[in-house]
């Protein structure tokens, strides 16, 4: 059996059953692909429609994003408001704000609704880096108002804010109550247990080698169903070579220190999640055994830096020069999977749906995605579809050039932060 790579999530997730491979062939309604949030939240909400659902996973349940990420759950479609309406006009951005504010319900929700024990918290603070920043923070609400979210996020002025973050290196921030922190492989691995409650088959240790019309074939036998959803995130290339133009992957590394007794409540007294607003951003959050668990630092390309713990302690120190005697017990790193334009790639051809690349921003979205597949399966797209409107051209420069042209572009937007 896959091992999960180490990790504070895998060192404290609930243990949970081996889910054998699949083992011969089988006929299904729904054959899902991946077992990440988009993957699991498909398949409990098709199973909760009556499908026969079989989910396949090379690896094992959260071994991708889904069991790595930050654990920030942020409502939104990774665009805020103000460029919502910049991009599209007042009424279509409207109707996507009310999408990211459908995700931040349905996800707490969802947490109560099938129980799910994941840590999760709320309370979520963006940190202006730059004192110009607070002008785009105040902006910011002010059009998430116009368009009618139906949150209440509020500006935290500079002196107000140690009641959040400990830290000198703030201008003021954006508090936002209804967003929050979870453990993110507890997470997953309760959506694949609400899955199977639900009536969902779930395989790990079974990859999906090609799909022709709606059969997956794996090394292990085929799944014959009528519809297959397609949820590998970074793996899609493998699958769908042509979608893969749509995607790259940038290496994102965290670190977990030594528990810190009272020193974690007084970094961080609101015990809310942070993220900075730099392009290449930082962003922390106590854990529930009293740790700090920070991301920082740039890499452009894929996998892990050499060693993550000197790759990010630098960038905790510059927040919480506190923590320059803490031990970091464990870092660990994966791949976002972002877009162009940084909006989800979702989409429906012919039998097979596919949903990935949500650019860092896909705790509470992918969780979302599930019902919106249902729905869309169910005759009842219109949001599905909205989602599967929005622009995410192909990245320039071919499967050859287009790292290294986005990297140059990176590199761009990190070296203006430091302007
Ligand atoms: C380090 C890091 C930090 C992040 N932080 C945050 C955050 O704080 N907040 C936030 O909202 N988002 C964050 N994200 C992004 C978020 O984690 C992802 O958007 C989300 O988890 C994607 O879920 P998914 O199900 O689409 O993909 P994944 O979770 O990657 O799942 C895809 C699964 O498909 C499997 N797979 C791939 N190919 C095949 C195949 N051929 N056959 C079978 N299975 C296959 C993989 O093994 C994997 O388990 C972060 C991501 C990373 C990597």
């Amino acid at each position: 059996m896959t091992a999960y790579p180490p990790s504070w999530y895998a060192a404290t997730a609930h243990t949970a059953p081996p889910r054998p491979a699949l083992d011969g062939s089988v006929d299904c309604d729904v054959a899902v692909i991946g077992g990440g949030y988009t993957g699991l939240s498909s398949a409990l909400a098709l199973a909760r429609a009556g499908h026969d659902v079989r989910l396949i996973e090379a690896a094992k349940i959260g071994w991708g994003a889904s069991g790595r990420n930050g654990g920030q759950a942020i409502p939104g479609l990774r665009k805020g408001a103000a460029e919502l309406i910049d991009q599209f006009g007042e009424a279509p951005a409207r109707a996507l704000n009310a999408i990211g504010d459908r995700a931040r319900d349905h996800f707490w929700d969802l947490i109560a609704r099938e129980n799910i024990d994941c840590d999760a918290r709320r309370g979520h603070v963006q940190a202006a880096a730059h004192p110009a920043d607070m002008a785009h923070l105040r902006a910011e609400i002010t059009a998430y108002q116009r368009l009618g979210g139906t949150g209440t996020p509020v500006i935290v002025e500079k002196p107000d804010l140690p009641a959040h973050i400990a830290s000198a290196a703030y201008h003021g921030g954006l508090f936002d109550p209804g967003a929050g922190h979870v453990h993110p492989l507890k997470l997953a691995l309760g959506l694949a247990t609400a899955a199977e409650r639900a009536g969902a088959v779930l395989h790990e240790d079974t990859a999906a080698t090609a799909i022709s019309g709606a059969t997956v074939t794996t090394s292990r036998g085929q799944l014959r169903a009528r519809t297959v959803i397609l949820a590998c995130d970074g793996g899609i290339g493998a699958l769908a070579p042509d979608l893969a133009r749509k995607v790259m992957a940038v290496g994102n590394s965290i670190i977990a220190t030594e528990p810190l007794g009272d020193m974690a409540a007084k970094l961080l007294p609101s015990d809310a999640a942070v993220a900075d607003t730099r392009f290449v951003l930082d962003y922390f959050r106590r854990s529930a055994d009293g740790r700090l668990l920070f991301a920082g630092g740039e890499k452009y390309l894929p996998g892990a830096p050499a060693n993550v713990p000197a790759f990010v302690r630098p960038h905790m120190l510059r927040v919480f020069p506190q923590l320059k005697d803490a031990r970091i017990d464990y870092g660990w790193s994966g791949d976002v999977t972002i877009t162009l334009s940084r909006f989800a790639e979702v989409g429906r051809r012919g039998d097979v749906i596919h949903a990935h690349g949500y650019s860092g921003q896909g705790v509470m979205l992918g969780c979302l995605m599930g019902t919106l597949i249902a729905e869309a399966l169910a005759g009842n797209g219109a949001t599905f579809d909205r989602l599967a409107a929005l622009p995410t051209p192909a990245f320039p420069g071919g499967a050859l050039l287009r790292t290294p042209l986005h990297v140059a572009g990176m590199l761009w937007y990190a070296l203006r932060d430091r302007l």
